[in-house]
């Protein structure tokens, strides 16, 4: 059974982004925190984080905000939440990517967690349209190969910089080889 919470955010989540489609590939935006979600479910996380994992696009991408998130689920995950949101939309891409870059870096574990698994299903994702459609798959994108190599492996850094190896999950290493993998050809 789920719990009320999870129910809460998979249904708040839904009313959100009802509507969105992703960018690569124009399947429903929802999803994506699915996905998110049911990676940290998996690798054990703390239920804070796999709402967070729920929720995580709402602030950056819908109209809802950050204090709406703090009242309906605690300050646990509106704080998450906070940390991967993208503080300003009109900046050019660069600008904002490396902004979450160094914003990560420096993240507590939790946070690291949340982005770890955002990152794995964006590139697997990116790879499934890869292996449909070619190199078209970059033309969907915001930008190209080399840009999104540059993103995937400054991320990467980032995700395990200051860890011990205890806190890292399984998710690290597979995300670690897919963008070896994936960023090889
Ligand atoms: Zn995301």
């Amino acid at each position: 059974m789920l719990s009320r919470q999870y129910q809460k955010a998979i249904e708040f989540a839904a009313k959100a982004h009802e509507g969105q489609k992703r960018k690569g590939d124009g399947v429903p935006y929802i999803s994506h925190p699915y996905a998110v979600a049911f990676i940290l479910y998996i690798q054990g996380c703390h239920p804070d984080i796999v709402i967070a994992g729920l929720l995580h696009d709402t602030v950056e991408d819908t109209v809802v905000t950050l204090a709406e998130i703090q009242t309906e689920f605690g300050a646990a995950v509106a704080e998450l939440v906070g940390i991967v949101t993208e503080p300003d939309k009109s900046l050019p891409w660069e600008h904002r990517k490396k902004y979450m870059i160094e914003t990560i870096k420096f993240a507590r574990v939790e946070a690291k967690y949340l982005s770890c698994a955002d990152k794995l299903h964006n590139l697997s994702s990116l790879q499934i349209n890869f292996e449909q459609c070619g190199e078209d798959a970059w033309k969907r994108l915001s930008r190209g190969y080399a840009e999104q190599k540059w993103y995937a492996e400054s991320m990467l850094d980032s995700l395990f910089y200051g860890l011990e190896e205890a806190e890292l999950k399984p998710m690290f290493y597979t995300y670690e080889r897919m963008v070896r993998d994936f960023f090889a050809r």
